[in-house]
């Protein structure tokens, strides 16, 4: 009677550990783990001249490696992270990233700059930017390699966000607006804004080369990205005939699969060795 009875014990014991070790905590709390245990990594997608073809750098794509070692977009936490306020700290850890990961091939190439994605309540409060010049101390990287893309959606405080910008083009960075055309971008509201340069959302780059309904707004975004006179970037390139449409009506940068994807930092520098910036 006991072996049964122990057996039964041990088979409950285990039965109850990896029921405890697998109860789903909630995405909140997975998130705050994650933050503390940092488990964030930063991907990087080259951004090209479509003239030249020659690579200008790349955007810091943040991503979610969990412990099994799969990857989660950042689409599906980043939301949670700016309800929560834990951007902040995934913001530090990709800039963190950038420097640890980088630091030898932005040294070794002066030309090549890296864009990192800032939420609005990053740009609103302005504390990245003294952590980014913190990062940036002991290292041969220069203020004016790092691009900060900011989007127009969500900005609660525009006065606020307005003098962070100011104060990043003061530091010495660039300062690109992401998914352009997607907010309320009346030009008048960018206007006042101190920018360098415009990434033209993926969504118009879609409609090049197609019939589709709203493939006639695109050169529309594109003319209200000139009239700004700032450098473009066209986001999602991803066939030959949109870059051939954006080279015509000279979009100066493009960033996409045509060109690559995002990818682990040691691809990408070696990536850069293979393309060999000419410059
Ligand atoms: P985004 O800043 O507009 O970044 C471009 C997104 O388009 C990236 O998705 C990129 O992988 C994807 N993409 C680029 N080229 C192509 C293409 O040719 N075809 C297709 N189908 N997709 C393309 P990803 O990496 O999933 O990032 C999604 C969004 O998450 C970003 O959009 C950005 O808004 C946000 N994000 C990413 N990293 C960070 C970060 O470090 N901080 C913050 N606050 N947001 C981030
Ligand atoms: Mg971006
Ligand atoms: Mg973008
Ligand atoms: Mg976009």
């Amino acid at each position: 009677l006991l072996l049964p009875l122990g057996a039964f014990i041990a088979a409950f014991a285990i039965g109850l550990v990896v029921w405890l070790s697998r109860r789903r905590l909630s995405p909140l709390r997975e998130l705050q783990i994650a933050v503390r245990k940092r488990e964030f990594i930063v991907h990087y997608q080259p951004i090209v001249e479509l003239r030249t073809g020659r690579c200008i750098g790349a955007e810091a794509l943040v991503r979610w490696r969990r412990p099994d070692g799969s990857l989660v977009r950042p689409d599906l936490f980043i939301p949670l992270a700016e309800e929560s306020g834990l951007i902040a700290a995934i913001t530090d850890q990709v800039v963190a990233h950038v420097v640890l990961d980088l630091n030898r091939l932005l040294v070794a190439n002066r030309s090549l700059h890296i864009a990192v994605n800032l939420s609005p309540a990053d740009v609103e409060t302005a504390r990245i930017l003294p952590v980014i010049e913190k990062a940036l101390q002991h290292t041969g990287i220069r203020p004016r390699q790092i691009w900060l893309e900011a989007t127009e959606r969500g900005f609660v405080n525009i006065d606020s966000a307005r003098s962070t910008l100011i104060r990043a083009r003061e530091l010495g960075h660039a300062v690109a607006i992401d998914d352009f055309g997607t907010g309320y971008s009346s030009l008048s509201h960018l206007e006042g804004l101190p920018l360098d340069a415009l990434k033209i959302d993926k969504s118009f780059i879609d409609t090049i080369a197609t019939n589709s309904a709203t493939s006639s707004v695109t050169p529309h975004i594109i003319d209200m990205a000139k009239t700004l006179k700032l450098k473009i970037v066209a986001e999602g390139v991803e066939t030959q005939a949109q870059a051939d449409y954006l080279l015509e009506r000279d979009v100066d940068y493009g960033q996409g699969w045509l060109f690559a994807k995002p990818m682990p930092a040691a691809e990408f520098i070696a990536y850069c060795r293979r393309m060999k910036p000419s410059a």
